[in-house]
């Protein structure tokens, strides 16, 4: 494969020996990286974040212990499109203009045969391939006149993740038509929470909105519900102020703040290190 473009999808986790065991800890920051080679997206890593994160910042899960690391996967111009990518475009199933992150847009594959099997991956012109949909409905709508209907979208029972080894998540509601930003928590099955806000309204109209869930965070069987509850809290503020200092528009009305001060240096490394560097670049 000479001379084909490299990409990297980087995931960055907080892991809590006792919290997370065997799982991969709380996410942290995501993003992809193209045109390098696997030792410089490491030192790309490690020179996005500062003081002690950087210099600690391992690249697989600390042994029996805890500590931030990242985890560099090798991924491709589909994936990397597909968290970047903008459209303008139409609802595939209702025809509605779209506009705005694609990775907001629920999609199907409508290329020939299975994603997986296309040849000239590089060559290929995702948007030929993909359809986007304003929401789950309208995909759900393609599907069952195109193919097995999918079960996403099916709502659920009010109960905890993974028969409790989950302790909550964060999740994030977008407004397509608003361009803003709802980060939320809960600690049962996401997809519940979602048809509260539904039920309620009050994001907005169901047709402008997307959910997913942003990070899933564990239980930590040492401490009590107190302090589980304490770091989930910490990590929606985490996520809330990620997205402020991103420059997204962020709709919460209540904005709470990092209080556990392993975090908040974390954050000092990871989040606002990059503001920094941006005003730098602007600065003439
Ligand atoms: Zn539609």
């Amino acid at each position: 494969m000479k001379g084909d473009t490299r990409y990297f999808w980087i995931r960055v986790f907080d892991y809590s020996f006792e919290r997370d065991a065997s799982e991969k800890g709380t996410l942290l920051d995501e993003f992809y990286l193209k045109d390098v080679e696997r030792d410089e997206a490491k030192k790309i890593v490690r020179e996005r974040y500062c003081h002690g994160t950087s210099n600690e910042m391992k690249f697989a899960r600390p042994k029996k212990k805890d500590g931030v690391y990242a985890i560099v996967m090798d991924s491709d111009k589909y994936f990397y499109d597909r968290f970047y990518k903008q459209i303008d475009s139409y609802c595939f199933s209702c025809h509605i203009p779209l506009k705005g992150k694609a990775s907001e847009f629920p999609r199907e594959y409508i290329g020939e045969g299975n994603r997986w099997e296309a040849v000239d991956y590089d060559e290929f012109d995702d948007s030929d391939r993909t359809a986007y949909f304003c929401t789950y409905d309208c995909r759900a709508d393609f599907n069952r006149t195109q193919r097995s209907v999918d079960a996403e979208g099916v709502f659920q029972e009010k109960e905890e993740g993974r028969n409790g080894t989950v302790f909550g998540y964060i999740y994030l509601i977008y407004n397509r038509t608003q361009d803003e930003y709802y980060i939320g928590q809960t600690r049962y099955l996401p997809f519940f929470r979602w048809q509260e806000h539904v039920k309620d309204g009050s994001k907005g109209d169901l047709s402008d909105l997307s959910f997913h869930v942003l990070a899933e965070v564990n239980r930590n069987p040492k401490q009590n519900d107190t302090e589980n509850q304490l770091y989930l809290n910490n990590i929606e503020a985490w996520w809330i102020s990620k997205y402020e200092h991103d420059g997204y528009k962020v709709k919460n009305l209540m904005k709470p703040r990092i209080t556990l001060q392993d975090l908040k240096q974390k954050f000092n490394d990871m989040v606002l290190k990059q503001e920094e560097l941006k005003l730098e670049i602007s600065v003439p």
